[in-house]
């Protein structure tokens, strides 16, 4: 039986290659804090996976703390069988409850090893490769509505035409950036307005209401579900949920009380590629659309984020996010998922993840357990 032997961590920093504010402009990020988890098996199989936070202020969640909770994680699984991966995350919850950011890069490095065992990729293993690429979206921070489409326009040299847009600095404001935008929009091109729960409900009405007339759709208005819901009752357009899609129950919550009708999964906050699994099944089963991300990271990340994309028939299927094109490192030089004139797909004659993280780069590991 294939069994976990040994497990190393690795952590690496990520330097943006510009500086980034978020949504309200009020989080500056500079460079990420990224862990990588290398699982060894018995007879031969080695598992990759990377954990990467966006900064610490984002969201309740650190780099420093994958590493924390690796203390305890790692011990606990060795011995395990990693193509049991339901067993795994038991474990891990019964070992450390919640913490759902810090299990994820053991989640996926199990996936890893469970498709190199069968030969298969992880998008089969999740039910199915569909061929077609996703596109993926910029990354678009807050500025002036001028300064914003500059931005769009170094995206496009790069072959984008799927943009985020992060707005919800002031409600006056962001009905501008919108309209600007939209009337610079070229043919084919996506926008959409993620305003990182930036407003209040009065504000996201306001600004929502104002725009009645063109087709757009907004990301995660309001800090709750409560909030979002509110917003849904007094508005039309499409509501994607981000942030505060975590857990199985919020994604019951958002069908049942109908507050969007999209849902961007990030993989490492709710907690691996097993939880996001369960996501996906019940937003399919809803008639979701579905944007998948991760809240950052390098090559290692992006391509475990291209397995579960294309799980997704393309028709429900928005967009991704290549974080790796906003760092000034590449953890894996010229291989893995990467940007192809907009779209990304997992790697060609994926085996597991199909991607491995060049350790000399990595440089030595801060913490090994066998
Ligand atoms: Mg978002």
């Amino acid at each position: 039986m294939t069994q976990i032997n040994k497990i190393s961590v690795f952590q690496k920093t990520l330097p943006l290659t510009k500086p980034y504010r978020l949504s309200g402009g009020r989080l500056l990020f500079e460079e990420l804090d990224s862990t990588f988890v290398k699982i060894e098996t018995n007879n031969g199989y080695i598992g990759w996976a990377e954990g990467c936070p966006w900064g610490h202020t984002y969201l309740p969640a650190h780099g420093a703390g994958i590493r924390a909770a690796a203390e305890l994680l790692a011990p606990a699984l060795i011995g395990m069988n990693p193509c049991r991966i339901e067993h795994i995350n038991d474990r891990m919850d019964l070992t450390l409850p919640g913490h759902l950011y810090a299990k994820s890069p053991f989640d996926i490095a199990c996936w890893d090893i469970f498709g190199q065992s069968t030969e298969m990729s992880i998008a089969d293993l999740l039910g199915g490769c569909y061929e077609e690429p996703t596109p993926v979206a910029s990354s678009i921070p807050t500025g002036s509505p001028e300064q914003m489409l500059e931005s769009i326009q170094e995206y496009r040299d790069r072959g984008y035409y799927t943009h985020s847009v992060k707005i919800g600095a002031d409600s006056g404001v962001d009905t501008r950036r919108i309209r600007h935008l939209e009337t610079h929009r070229e043919d084919g091109e996506l926008i959409w307005y993620d305003v990182n729960r930036a407003w209040l409900p009065a504000e996201a009405i306001q600004v929502m209401n104002g725009v009645l007339d063109l087709s757009v759709f907004f990301e995660q208005p309001c800090e709750t579900l409560e909030q979002c819901a509110t917003v849904k009752e007094r508005t039309t357009h499409p509501i994607s949920i981000d942030e505060r899609l975590e857990t199985v129950l919020d994604m019951q919550r958002i069908v049942h009380h109908g507050i969007g009708e999209i849902v961007n999964i990030k993989i490492s906050r709710v907690g691996g590629l097993t939880r996001a699994r369960r996501i996906r099944d019940i937003g399919r089963a809803a008639g979701m659309k579905f944007i998948i991300m991760d809240t950052g990271g390098s090559v290692i990340a992006d391509t475990a984020t291209q397995h579960l994309a294309q799980s997704i028939p393309r028709s429900a299927r928005i967009a991704t996010w290549l974080c790796q094109d906003m760092l000034s490192v590449d953890t894996a030089p010229d291989v893995g998922a990467r940007n192809n004139n907009g779209d990304s797909q997992i790697p060609e004659g994926s085996i597991g993840l199909g991607v491995t993280p060049d350790e000399e780069i990595l440089g030595q590991p801060v913490a090994v357990y066998e």
